[in-house]
């Protein structure tokens, strides 16, 4: 069942249409994701399937009822939508312990949910901290907090802005896992807007991709990782090596060796895009093509820059490990097709 669809949504403020013609549907149970770059659109997206904007031109039905529809002029305030809303500052009420926070939507109609609050408070291990103030917490339970204030009423649909922007990098991966089985046990539409793509490929079951206004590509997110739709698509994933070259015979060759450049007319002035982690980095005798620039130490992962002659700028390679051999080593390179894509040149 979907929970969340929106149909040809378009807005504008002053100027422009900064949302265009978007479509999205999120199934129950579905964990949806925005992903874009800043002033794309993702979070006006967001506050007209809450009701905080009017919808100008569009259709957004949750639950399979119509809360909003731009040419008939219908309007489903916020508090008639069965939304859940949780913002990036998570807007705690200051005045109010933990479980009232949490207890705060619920009416008379929602009494029997005041015995979930318990049970989901312990869940999240929050259960010692039920009575205290929010600004004895920790970002972590302020974050946890405004996620159960947004579940407790029971919504159809959950609507995130940049959840985990105020957690410090080792709390967010427990505290995504732990949002994570929340989402799933609840079976509620999610939609998420990320700025961070590998929270986002962490979260999504469904990614939307964004840039000034539409959805460029949507997909499962290996799918999108794998086989993005174009050179900004691959960009969005993090820095990219860049080769450039013609197409002959149906496809390019470069320094790494060919690559196959399929729609790409002959003679068109085509560009290879290589992940950092797509370069395989091995030993090679003296008077390779390839040589070391520099070598760094990333924690997880070690970030070479690599001399390789034909090319002009050194190309960056991002090799699982401690792997740091000195300036002006021999290496070889090896890309791995399924981390380069070949897209005609802007
Ligand atoms: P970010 O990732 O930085 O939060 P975003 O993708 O969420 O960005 P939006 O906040 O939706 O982008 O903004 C989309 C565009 O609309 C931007 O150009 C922004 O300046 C503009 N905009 C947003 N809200 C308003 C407003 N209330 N009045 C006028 N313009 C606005």
């Amino acid at each position: 069942m979907i929970g969340l669809s929106l149909e040809r949504v378009s807005h504008a403020f002053d100027g422009p249409d900064v949302v265009r013609r978007v479509s999205v549907a999120v199934d129950a149970g579905e964990v949806a994701c925005l992903l874009g770059p800043s002033g794309c659109g993702k979070t006006t997206l967001l506050r007209l399937a809450a009701g905080l904007e009017y919808l100008q031109r569009g259709r957004i039905a949750i639950g399979g009822r119509v809360v909003a529809d731009g040419e008939a002029g219908l309007h489903t305030p916020p508090e008639d939508r069965r939304v859940g809303l949780m913002f990036q500052d998570y807007a705690l009420f200051p005045h109010l312990t933990v479980y009232d926070n949490i207890a705060f939507g619920l009416s008379d109609r929602l009494r029997k949910r005041r015995r979930w609050v318990r049970v989901a408070l312990d869940r999240v291990g929050l259960a010692d901290v039920a009575s205290s103030y929010p600004h004895t917490l920790s970002g972590g339970q302020q974050q946890r907090t405004a996620l159960l204030r947004a579940l407790a009423p029971e919504p159809e649909v959950l609507l995130l802005d940049e959840p985990f922007s105020g957690l410090d990098v080792t709390r967010r991966a427990s505290v995504r896992e732990q949002t994570l089985g929340l989402l799933r046990e609840s079976g509620i539409a999610t939609l998420i807007v990320c700025h961070d793509p590998e929270e986002a490929m962490f979260m999504a079951d469904h990614l939307l991709v964004m840039d000034a206004g539409e959805i460029i590509q949507h997909g499962a997110p290996a799918e999108i990782y794998l086989h993005p739709a174009n050179a900004f698509v691959a960009a969005l994933f993090g820095p990219l090596n860049r080769l450039d070259a013609l197409v002959r015979g149906g496809r390019v060759d470069t320094p790494l060796g060919g690559f196959d450049a399929p729609g790409l007319a002959e003679g068109t002035a085509a560009r290879v895009l290589i992940r950092p982690e797509g370069l395989a980095v091995g030993p090679a005798a003296n008077g390779a093509a390839v040589t070391v620039v520099s070598a760094r130490l990333l924690g997880r992962s070690s970030h070479l820059r690599l001399a390789v002659s034909g090319i002009d700028e050194p190309l960056q390679a991002l090799v699982p490990g401690v792997f740091l051999p000195e300036p002006g080593t021999p290496v070889s390179a090896d890309a791995n097709r399924a981390h380069s894509f070949v897209f005609a040149a802007e």
